[in-house]
């Protein structure tokens, strides 16, 4: 027998989730974000539920070729755009759209030799910092676009830093909007937390245009986690998670009060109780900054780690399964996160807020070693 670990994707939670995007943007196309190999969970695992998505958004050219190998002949966005200018080629042979952030990806274009005009997403720093052009050189940048003959249509793309949180977007909205008037072309703007949290804002002040725009860039909420937790839940936001990480207990001990568990004997027990042995470490992608505490699913129940993670197990408290006279033995089921046989449910924004960390993180990180259902 395999070492019992498993990761298991679930198809009608990818569907449903993409459905609540259309419910939220309904006036919008949805592009289902799938870089870093669909937040970990495989391309090829996540096509099928997410083909009615109206395009895909990556950002590596060996990831479109996988989409395109799936036969799927619809939009794709690179979201960084290309990298060298021989990478515009792939672009041209495959349909590539992508974005241009900076002057080095236009003159790339301008040099380029191809039959087939591009489609771009010309990108606005609003305030992020990181690509986009700045609000002044936006328009030049714009204008040198519209008169390359490598160049078939222009849309206008930027991205929130603070969609989750108390900041907020309107000081965003405010540079997109004053540095794209009369500009023409599609409008891109949201991630999750934006399509969630303020799609329906009015843009350009008309009430008829929303946020949402013309394409939403929808990636973690596509995988049930919510953006912004702890403000909000992915129940709250009506998401079903995608993704369960799934173990077995392979070791039960007995404790005494004063008998500590693992590496740094970083739990000591106050009085007798059990622990089980999971089999699951930092090297299958759990956190290791995960404290005693955090919480983790034992045949359904909800119960928490002990001590430190190690890098092929970690140990949990039974206590609430004795208590319950819930059977816990080897063999029994542990939720990492997911869902649990039972019905049971833990976020991975729950286990990655206890570990410091961001559900995104937990997700990317499931270790190669870790098999997965269904299999590629
Ligand atoms: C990753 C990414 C997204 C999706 O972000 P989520 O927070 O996962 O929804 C959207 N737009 C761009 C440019 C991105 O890089």
């Amino acid at each position: 027998m395999p070492r019992p670990i498993l990761a298991t994707v679930h198809p009608e939670a990818l569907r449903h989730n993409l459905n609540q995007a259309r419910v939220r943007a309904p006036d919008a196309r949805v592009w289902a974000v799938v870089k870093a190999n669909a937040y970990g969970h495989g391309i090829e695992r996540c096509f099928d539920a997410l083909r009615s998505a109206d395009g895909f958004a990556l950002l590596d050219l060996a990831e479109a070729e996988r989409l395109r190998a799936l036969d799927w002949r619809g939009p794709i966005l690179l979201l960084e755009g290309v990298f060298e200018p021989r990478d515009l080629e792939l672009c041209s042979r495959l349909h590539l759209w992508h974005a241009v952030h900076c002057i080095e990806q236009i003159d790339w274009l301008a040099a380029h030799k191809t039959q087939v005009p591009h489609r771009v997403f010309l990108k606005l720093n609003s305030g992020m910092n990181r690509l986009g052009f700045t609000p002044t050189a936006f328009r030049a940048a714009w204008a040198r676009l519209n008169a390359l003959p490598q160049v078939e249509e222009i849309s206008l793309m930027t991205h929130f830093s603070d969609a989750d949180g108390p900041r907020g977007i309107a000081h965003q909205v405010a540079v997109f909007e004053q540095a794209t008037a009369d500009l023409p072309g599609e409008r891109t703007l949201c991630n999750s937390a934006a399509l969630l949290r303020h799609a329906s804002t009015p843009l350009r002040g008309d009430g008829v245009t929303t946020l949402a725009g013309d394409w939403v860039r929808e990636g973690i909420a596509l995988y049930g986690c919510a953006p912004d937790y702890p403000e909000n839940t992915a129940a709250g936001w009506d998401l079903q998670p995608t993704m369960t990480l799934a173990s077995r207990l392979i070791g039960v001990q007995q404790l005494q009060p004063g008998d500590t568990v693992g590496y740094g004997s970083a739990f000591a027990a106050e009085a007798p109780m059990r622990v089980g042995v999971v089999a699951c470490g930092y090297a299958d992608g759990y956190p290791r900054h995960a404290p005693t505490g955090t919480p983790v699913l034992v045949a359904g129940v909800r119960t928490r780690v002990l001590g430190r993670v190690s890098m092929d197990m970690l140990a949990v408290d039974l206590s609430p399964l004795d208590a319950a006279g819930v059977p816990a033995e080897v063999g029994t089921e542990v939720v990492l996160w997911g869902r649990s046989a039972s019905g049971a449910v833990l976020a991975a924004d729950e286990v990655a807020a206890s570990a410091g960390t961001i559900a995104y993180e937990l997700l990317c990180a499931v270790a190669p070693r870790v098999p997965f259902s269904p299999p590629p």
